[in-house]
């Protein structure tokens, strides 16, 4: 296509984007494949558009706990696979996880992430193992009264109604693609439809969910393309995009950095697709050197910020910025306000998370479309 025709179709897009009608799934792909800063600065700043209009210039931020390194899986481009020999292991105590969960609430954050591989502890004990987790939503809710975000692989469908009857407001649960045979490769032994239907059942249960995809793992265009339309069809609450970072001692770690351009772009098309929404600017890729790019794009939650002094650990990047307490609210706020940009209120996030989950409950026809 001539540059012309090309610039004359993009600004068709974000017109149509810009009155919020549901774009098609040849108008994603033509964005995803646009390269000159022109263009994709015309996408970033429809999005930024469309945040503002949605939420004006309040920001999210969550904590984040990881509260076991252990998992008895073997995903490809992971720190924590079970095969790995390089990272510290570690089961959290619960009184230290209600600590940092408090120092994290008392520091401003509106939401608290629960994290943990598919620690076997927990799989293999009868199912009671989850009795752990249970527990410690509630004595998390309870220390808090913060929205609770839990992120343990997939769990049995009973303990799934156990962690929304014990306070849990989301499930977060990452397919990282939605080609099927590049699941297979990257999460070898796991089934695809499992990890999928769990999180149907979730949003059934009334969790909020959050689904994810990774850049730079293979995947091309029309894969993300895909991911895209399938986190429509799971009427996600929070999508989010990050670039595949390549880990020590696993089989994926001598593949390249991917270009981070990829990431940020879906970021914003995510955006256009998805105005009303949560995106995440993670601070787990590039730490705090990441974030404006990420938040330009039109993302409107900070992810992964951890207390420091706790020994908790991140994910992609196991340590980035956390001892030097740079994954912190103090360290933030700064980089939001050169971008015109504030932290919201805890009242503002209740609501937001109040009014979503009766959109999703109340009437689950409305915003569907057939998948
Ligand atoms: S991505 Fe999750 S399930 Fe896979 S190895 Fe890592 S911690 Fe385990």
């Amino acid at each position: 296509m001539n540059q012309n025709r090309s610039s004359h179709k993009l600004a068709a897009i974000l017109e149509k984007a810009d009155r919020e009608e549901i774009l098609n799934r040849e108008e994603i792909s033509f964005l995803l494949r646009l390269k000159p800063a022109r263009q994709t600065n015309a996408i970033f700043q429809t999005a930024r558009n469309l945040r503002h209009r949605h939420f004006g210039d309040k920001v999210f931020f969550y904590g984040f706990i990881y509260i076991s390194t252990f998992c008895r899986n073997n995903c490809n481009f992971c720190y924590y696979r079970s095969a790995n020999t390089h990272p510290l292991r570690y089961r959290q105590e619960v009184s230290e996880i209600v600590e940092a969960a408090r120092r994290l609430a008392d520091s401003g954050v509106h939401l608290i992430d629960l994290t943990l591989g598919e620690d076997p502890e927990y799989f293999l004990d009868n199912r009671q193992g989850f009795d752990k987790l249970i527990q410690l939503v509630k004595a998390v809710r309870e220390a808090t009264k913060l929205p609770i975000m839990v992120s343990p692989g997939v769990v049995p469908d009973d303990v799934l109604s156990r962690l929304a009857a014990a306070g849990a407001s989301w499930y977060a649960c990452y397919q990282e693609t939605h080609n099927p045979d590049l699941f297979t490769k990257l999460r070898p032994g796991q089934s695809y439809a499992a990890r999928l239907a769990k999180k149907h059942l979730a949003r059934q249960l009334g969790l909020l969910t959050e689904e994810g995809m990774l850049c730079g793992v293979g995947e091309d265009v029309e894969d993300i393309a895909d991911s895209i339309e399938a986190m429509r069809c799971l009427e996600a609450s929070q999508m989010r995009a990050m670039s595949f970072v390549p880990q020590q001692g696993t089989p994926m770690q001598n593949l390249k950095t991917p270009d981070f351009l990829r990431e940020i772009l879906t970021i914003a098309i995510l955006r256009l697709v998805f105005p009303d929404r949560l995106m995440p600017a993670t601070l787990d890729v590039a730490g705090l050197a990441g974030l404006q790019s990420r938040l330009a794009a039109g993302a409107n939650v900070v992810t992964s910020l951890v207390p420091p002094g706790f020994g908790l650990a991140g994910v992609a990047q196991s340590s980035l910025d956390i001892a030097a307490a740079r994954r912190t609210t103090g360290s933030i706020l700064s980089e939001l306000e050169k971008l015109g940009l504030r932290a919201a209120s805890a009242e503002d996030y209740l609501n937001w998370v109040e009014n979503r989950r009766k959109k999703i409950l109340g009437d689950p026809a409305k915003e569907k479309i057939p998948c």
